[in-house]
């Protein structure tokens, strides 16, 4: 056996391969330079046209395309009624900026444990969690499938709380043949360049409710009831400010890449399963290595792959094994570090040892590079390097 990379041997790949990456083509160029001809950079067409194309791609009555994936969040949790002193559920294991929205508003953040096969916020966590302070439970959908939204909805109908997905990886996402986007109150989407529509930046509120439609865009626009296409059909200059709202608005530039982008959802998050087809197949052979379980009846996107590192096959943990695949020339990454262990959280008075399936899975996860422009050699690579790290490591 070829000694590891890590070792002084050869590196499996002679190219970086990162573990997500943005596919840009001509056709998302030429949309971008037409927009930058055009009349409006921002608050234009491009901007309604987007927010069509999201809401049909994700069966919602209503898209607001905002700046980023955090300014979704903080808009979709104002507009829904969530302020100071209120309590909101998030999953311990997911990106900050999920708490941190619910800080931005004054609220207090309760996380709650992850199932640790899905790494989906724990249902029967959720449901011992809720109280009379309780404004909003929200699932992650992870690594992009669906959380169990019909559970999570029985918990929250009979005690009047707001269902919400920070959908940032699940856009295509079905459960039970339904979109995922369908299921909660209202999702918000990224699209940061390692998500399955890239605009460079950009985020969106999604939901079937007009008045949080109607708020989340005021709230991306300063809370100002009217923007100025609006004003100028109602020949008029006045307008009125009605909630502290921000600038949040997502350019026509951005818009236009990310209508581009959206044509090639479908294909996108094809190509994705069938990349994770192919790891699920090679991994079901190598004992140790387990990647995260798809419930039944869910088809995920695809955002991450995630294996699980078992501590009890192998002579290294999951630090030796990101080390010695990043050696390869395999761009391994970590999501993510339990929220409430960050510095910030813990100064809040979160403590360690409060979320044991999150915490001990924390210990254990991996994420292997897919993105929808990997070729099946590139697959195999990583496939091949995980192999050989496996059989060097094996207890
Ligand atoms: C990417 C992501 C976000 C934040 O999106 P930005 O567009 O980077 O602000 C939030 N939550 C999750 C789960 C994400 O993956």
């Amino acid at each position: 056996m070829q000694a590891l990379a890590i070792d002084g041997g050869p590196s499996l790949r002679s190219a970086f391969l990162p573990y997500g990456r943005q596919s840009v083509d001509d056709d998302d160029i030429a949309a971008v330079a037409e927009a930058l001809r055009s009349d409006y950079l921002t608050t234009g067409p491009q901007v309604a046209l987007f927010e069509d194309g999201l809401a049909e791609a994700a069966k919602v009555k209503f898209a607001v395309a905002v700046s980023s994936g955090t300014a979704a969040l903080h808009t979709m949790y104002a507009s829904c009624g969530v302020g100071p002193g209120d309590e909101v559920i998030v999953p311990a294991i997911t990106f900050a900026a999920t708490a941190n929205a619910a800080l931005y508003l004054g609220a207090r953040v309760v996380f709650a444990d992850v199932d640790s096969d899905t790494l989906l916020i724990d249902v029967a966590d959720v449901e011992r969690k809720v109280n009379s302070k309780t404004k909003a439970v929200v699932a992650v959908d992870f690594a992009g499938q669906s959380a169990q939204y019909e559970h999570l909805r029985a918990t929250c109908e009979s005690k009047g709380v707001v269902l919400l997905a920070d959908a940032a990886h699940s856009i295509g996402a079905t459960r039970h043949g339904l979109l995922a986007t369908t299921l909660p109150d209202a999702a918000t989407f990224s699209f940061h360049p390692v998500k399955h529509v890239a605009a460079g930046e950009g985020g969106a509120i999604l939901t079937d409710d007009a008045e949080v439609a109607e708020l989340a865009r005021s709230f991306r626009n300063h809370g100002i009831t009217t923007d100025h296409a609006q004003r100028a059909v109602a020949g008029t200059w006045e307008y009125d400010m009605v909630q502290l709202g921000f600038n949040y608005r997502l350019s026509d530039i951005h818009c236009a890449l990310g209508r581009s982008q959206l044509k090639r959802l479908k294909s996108n998050v094809g190509r994705r399963r069938e990349l994770a087809r192919l790891y699920d197949k090679a991994f079901a052979d190598i004992e140790g290595i387990d990647p995260l379980v798809t419930l039944d009846g869910n088809e995920s996107a695809h955002h991450i792959y995630v294996i699980k590192v078992d501590p009890a096959q192998f002579t290294k943990g999951r630090a030796g094994f990101f080390d010695a695949l990043r050696a390869e020339n395999i761009g391994v990454n970590v999501h993510y570090r339990p929220v409430p262990w960050h510095s910030f959280y813990r100064e809040l008075g979160y403590e360690r040892g409060s979320w044991p399936q999150a915490e001990s899975a924390y210990e254990r996860i991996l994420t292997l590079p897919l993105w929808a422009g990997m070729t099946e050699a590139d697959a195999e690579d990583v496939v091949e390097a995980v192999r050989k790290v496996s059989e060097a490591y094996r207890r």
